[in-house]
């Protein structure tokens, strides 16, 4: 069989896990809870938004939020739960209400459904519990336990996860026999340049963060764009991230024009040498100046839309992409 013509793609994926996913440092009354609650609004606009520019994206969505009450929260709750050695990643004692009328941080079917009516959009996950698979303290088999709950709680949703994005991006090789025996395909990995490498401690060097901060303004880690051979390397397909979409910030205001410009010449780069580009953020990011965040992202889909007219850019998910990459490389 003759091998299909490349392309550029461009590919969004989100972390979709309101206060899952930084309830271990922004306790759910602190600060950040105006945020939180920002993703009621958010996730709508960003939907609307997709189905304006017919733009696909991958929602990586914790398991608990699918749960309709706490007794279903209940019920699917693994048998065995990790043991972290840092035990303020342990989310079972959170406290929470019993629905999500009740309680809008830790609960949400009806944006799930919202997403799920969207289309071109993937729902994948993003584990059962925000689960941390390079913690200490965690298994193999405290994970396989966690993954199956997260397919078992979309089940009744009539959705089976494909793909997924690891929590803090702690991907772990050595899950993914899991991984497929389970029914995923494919992960989001990190971006290759060294200031983007994970581990238990890395993360909160300044020197990382702040080579990570000056990056999204100027070009210090290359267009972080993936080739089509690139993705299946693996057992499953790695569809690596490109760029953090930083969230609208007054205080750097002035070089928003400057961030802009960064991620267009890497989707521009993508286009024309017919490689992935891949952008993720978190629906909390844009939970505060939604104007100005979903301005700004409408700006960037004018880019991609330019590039779809003149160089046959796609919009794909994350499991759209591992598709295609097994068509084309
Ligand atoms: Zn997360």
């Amino acid at each position: 069989m003759a091998k299909k013509k490349k392309f550029g793609a461009f590919v969004i994926s989100l972390d979709f896990e309101i206060h899952w996913g930084v309830r271990d440092y922004k306790p759910a009354r602190g600060d950040y809870r105006q945020y939180l609650l920002g993703e009621r609004q958010s996730v709508p606009a960003m939907l609307e938004l997709f189905r304006e520019f017919d733009v696909a994206a991958t929602w990586a969505t914790v398991g608990f939020l699918f749960a309709k009450s706490k007794a279903e929260l209940e019920k699917y709750k693994p048998e065995v739960l990790p043991n972290y050695k840092n035990t303020s990643l342990f989310p079972y004692d959170e406290k929470i209400g019993e629905n999500e009328k009740d309680d809008l941080l830790h609960y949400a079917p009806s944006l799930i459904q919202q997403i799920k009516e969207t289309p071109r959009q993937e729902i994948g996950t993003h584990t059962f519990s925000h689960y941390y698979c390079l913690d200490s303290g965690q298994t193999a088999e405290t994970f396989t336990a966690d993954l199956q709950s997260a397919i078992a709680i979309a089940e009744p949703y009539g959705i089976r996860p494909q793909s997924i994005v690891f929590p803090r991006n702690q991907y772990n090789p050595n899950y993914e026999e899991i991984l497929l025996e389970n029914g995923i395909k494919s992960f989001r990995g990190n971006q290759e340049s060294w200031m983007y490498q994970v581990s238990e401690t890395n993360q909160k060097k300044p020197i990382y963060r702040a080579s990570r901060l000056a990056d999204a303004y100027i070009n210090l880690s290359g267009h972080n764009t993936t080739k089509w051979e690139d993705v299946w390397k693996g057992r499953i397909a790695n569809v690596p991230a490109s760029f953090f979409l930083r969230p609208f910030s007054k205080k750097l205001g002035v070089l928003e024009n400057r961030r802009l410009k960064r991620l267009t010449q890497s989707i521009e780069y993508a286009a024309k040498n017919k490689e992935i580009f891949h952008l993720w953020w978190h629906p909390h990011n844009f939970g505060v100046n939604l104007k100005e965040n979903i301005n700004f992202l409408r700006k960037i889909f004018e880019v991609y839309k330019r590039c779809e007219k003149d160089w046959g850019m796609q919009s794909l998910t994350i499991s759209e992409t591992a598709e295609k990459a097994l068509e084309l490389s």
